[in-house]
């Protein structure tokens, strides 16, 4: 039996009727750009992220730059990101024309050491981005710590974790703005390129729609240079349509992993630390012999990917920096043998089930 790595069909039949409606209404009301819904999306989200102020925009790269933006960060300014993350978190560094300083990541939580920052930081540091990474919370109370320390400003990545948690309280929440990546993949996705800014800072929130807007937020008064990176109107009547259903989805996704935990003997699951609420963006399994495991699923037609094959300090875009293999061991290690495994709030137990015998035949 195959199973996909996820099914996005199967989430859109789950709810077909409410999709159609968000869509045909922005269709009748001819609203593609602007409009009530946008406003009412973002309230939505910021009380569900546990935030004052949410503002869309056209993507999760796209938010990066923007909060690096509104916080002052620019030319001659360096940010630390992860080594082990998708490319946008540091490309979106570049990008405002500040530099990413790339810091290794803790091997059992995969998110950014808070042991190594200290070591990174120089009289150009401006900010920090931790990455949430594959749906688990960056240890942010000792991230938060040495940023209070250092004057330095914490942008979270949550692009791959809407809804997780520690001790209770979303992430988020922690630094002084986070943000997200709607994109139909992630685990609260719109049917094309979408994305968001949470913050409790009312200016910064301000400053953030202003340059989404062309540094408007009344129409030809332009106070700062902005840009276009405006939250599509049709994306956003799908965004607020699904987001009622994300926590359920968040809490099958648990319980997904649960059964996964149960099941699987001969690979490394997730390690959570205690307190923390993993929402299981991805489920990635570890194992020396990776490419077996990966080779066994291919074979059975079980979807999977690893993310990511290569530490970003070493991606040819970054050789400009000249890293050498072994300065990144932690995050080397789990390129070569992280995998991807199905994932998706779906699933059926038979599906979780067949994932596993396979993947225990190693
Ligand atoms: C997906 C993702 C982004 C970028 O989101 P897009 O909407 O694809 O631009 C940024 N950071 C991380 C960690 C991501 O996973």
């Amino acid at each position: 039996m195959s199973v996909p790595y996820a099914d996005l069909t199967a989430q859109y039949l789950s709810i077909k009727s409410e999709i159609d409606k968000a869509i045909q209404d922005c269709i009748d009301q001819t609203a593609f750009i602007g409009g009530s819904v946008i406003k009412e999306f973002e309230e939505d989200f910021a009380q569900y992220a546990g935030a004052n102020f949410c503002v869309g925009c056209a993507n999760g790269t796209d938010a990066i730059e923007i909060a690096l933006k509104a916080l002052g960060v620019g030319p001659g300014d360096e940010v630390l990101v992860p080594a082990l993350t998708w490319i946008s978190t540091a490309g979106a560094v570049n990008n405002i024309g500040a530099e990413p300083v790339f810091v290794d990541v803790l091997e059992d939580q995969r998110t950014i050491d808070p042991a190594l920052i200290e070591a990174k930081i120089t009289d150009r540091t401006k900010a920090i981005i931790p990455v949430h990474l594959y749906g688990l919370p960056a240890r942010m109370s000792e991230i938060m710590q040495i940023a209070n320390k250092h004057g330095l400003k914490v942008i979270e990545d949550s692009a791959q974790a809407h809804g997780a948690e520690i001790d209770g309280k979303r992430i988020g929440s922690f630094g002084q703005i986070a943000t997200y990546s709607f994109y139909p993949g992630k685990n609260l996705g719109a049917y094309g390129d979408a994305g968001g800014i949470t913050t409790n800072d009312e200016e910064l929130a301000k400053t953030c729609k202003m340059i989404t807007n062309h540094g408007q937020l009344k129409k030809h008064n332009h106070q700062i240079i902005g840009r276009n990176s405006r939250l599509d109107t049709i994306q956003a009547a799908i965004l607020k349509a699904k987001l009622p259903h994300l926590g359920e989805w968040t809490e099958k996704r648990i319980a997904h992993a649960k059964k996964y935990f149960q099941l699987l003997s001969a690979v490394k699951t997730p390690a959570i630390p205690e307190g923390y609420k993993h929402v299981f963006h991805v489920f990635a399994i570890q194992s020396q012999t990776r490419d077996e495991v990966k080779e066994l699923l291919d074979q059975a037609g079980v979807g999977n990917a690893v993310h990511y094959p290569n530490p970003l300090p070493l991606v040819p875009s970054y050789a400009y920096k000249g890293h050498q293999s072994g300065e990144f061991p932690v995050s080397e290690k789990l390129c070569a043998e992280i995998l991807s495994i199905p994932m998706f709030a779906e699933m059926t137990e038979t599906q979780i089930e067949e994932v596993a015998s396979i993947i225990n035949q190693l």
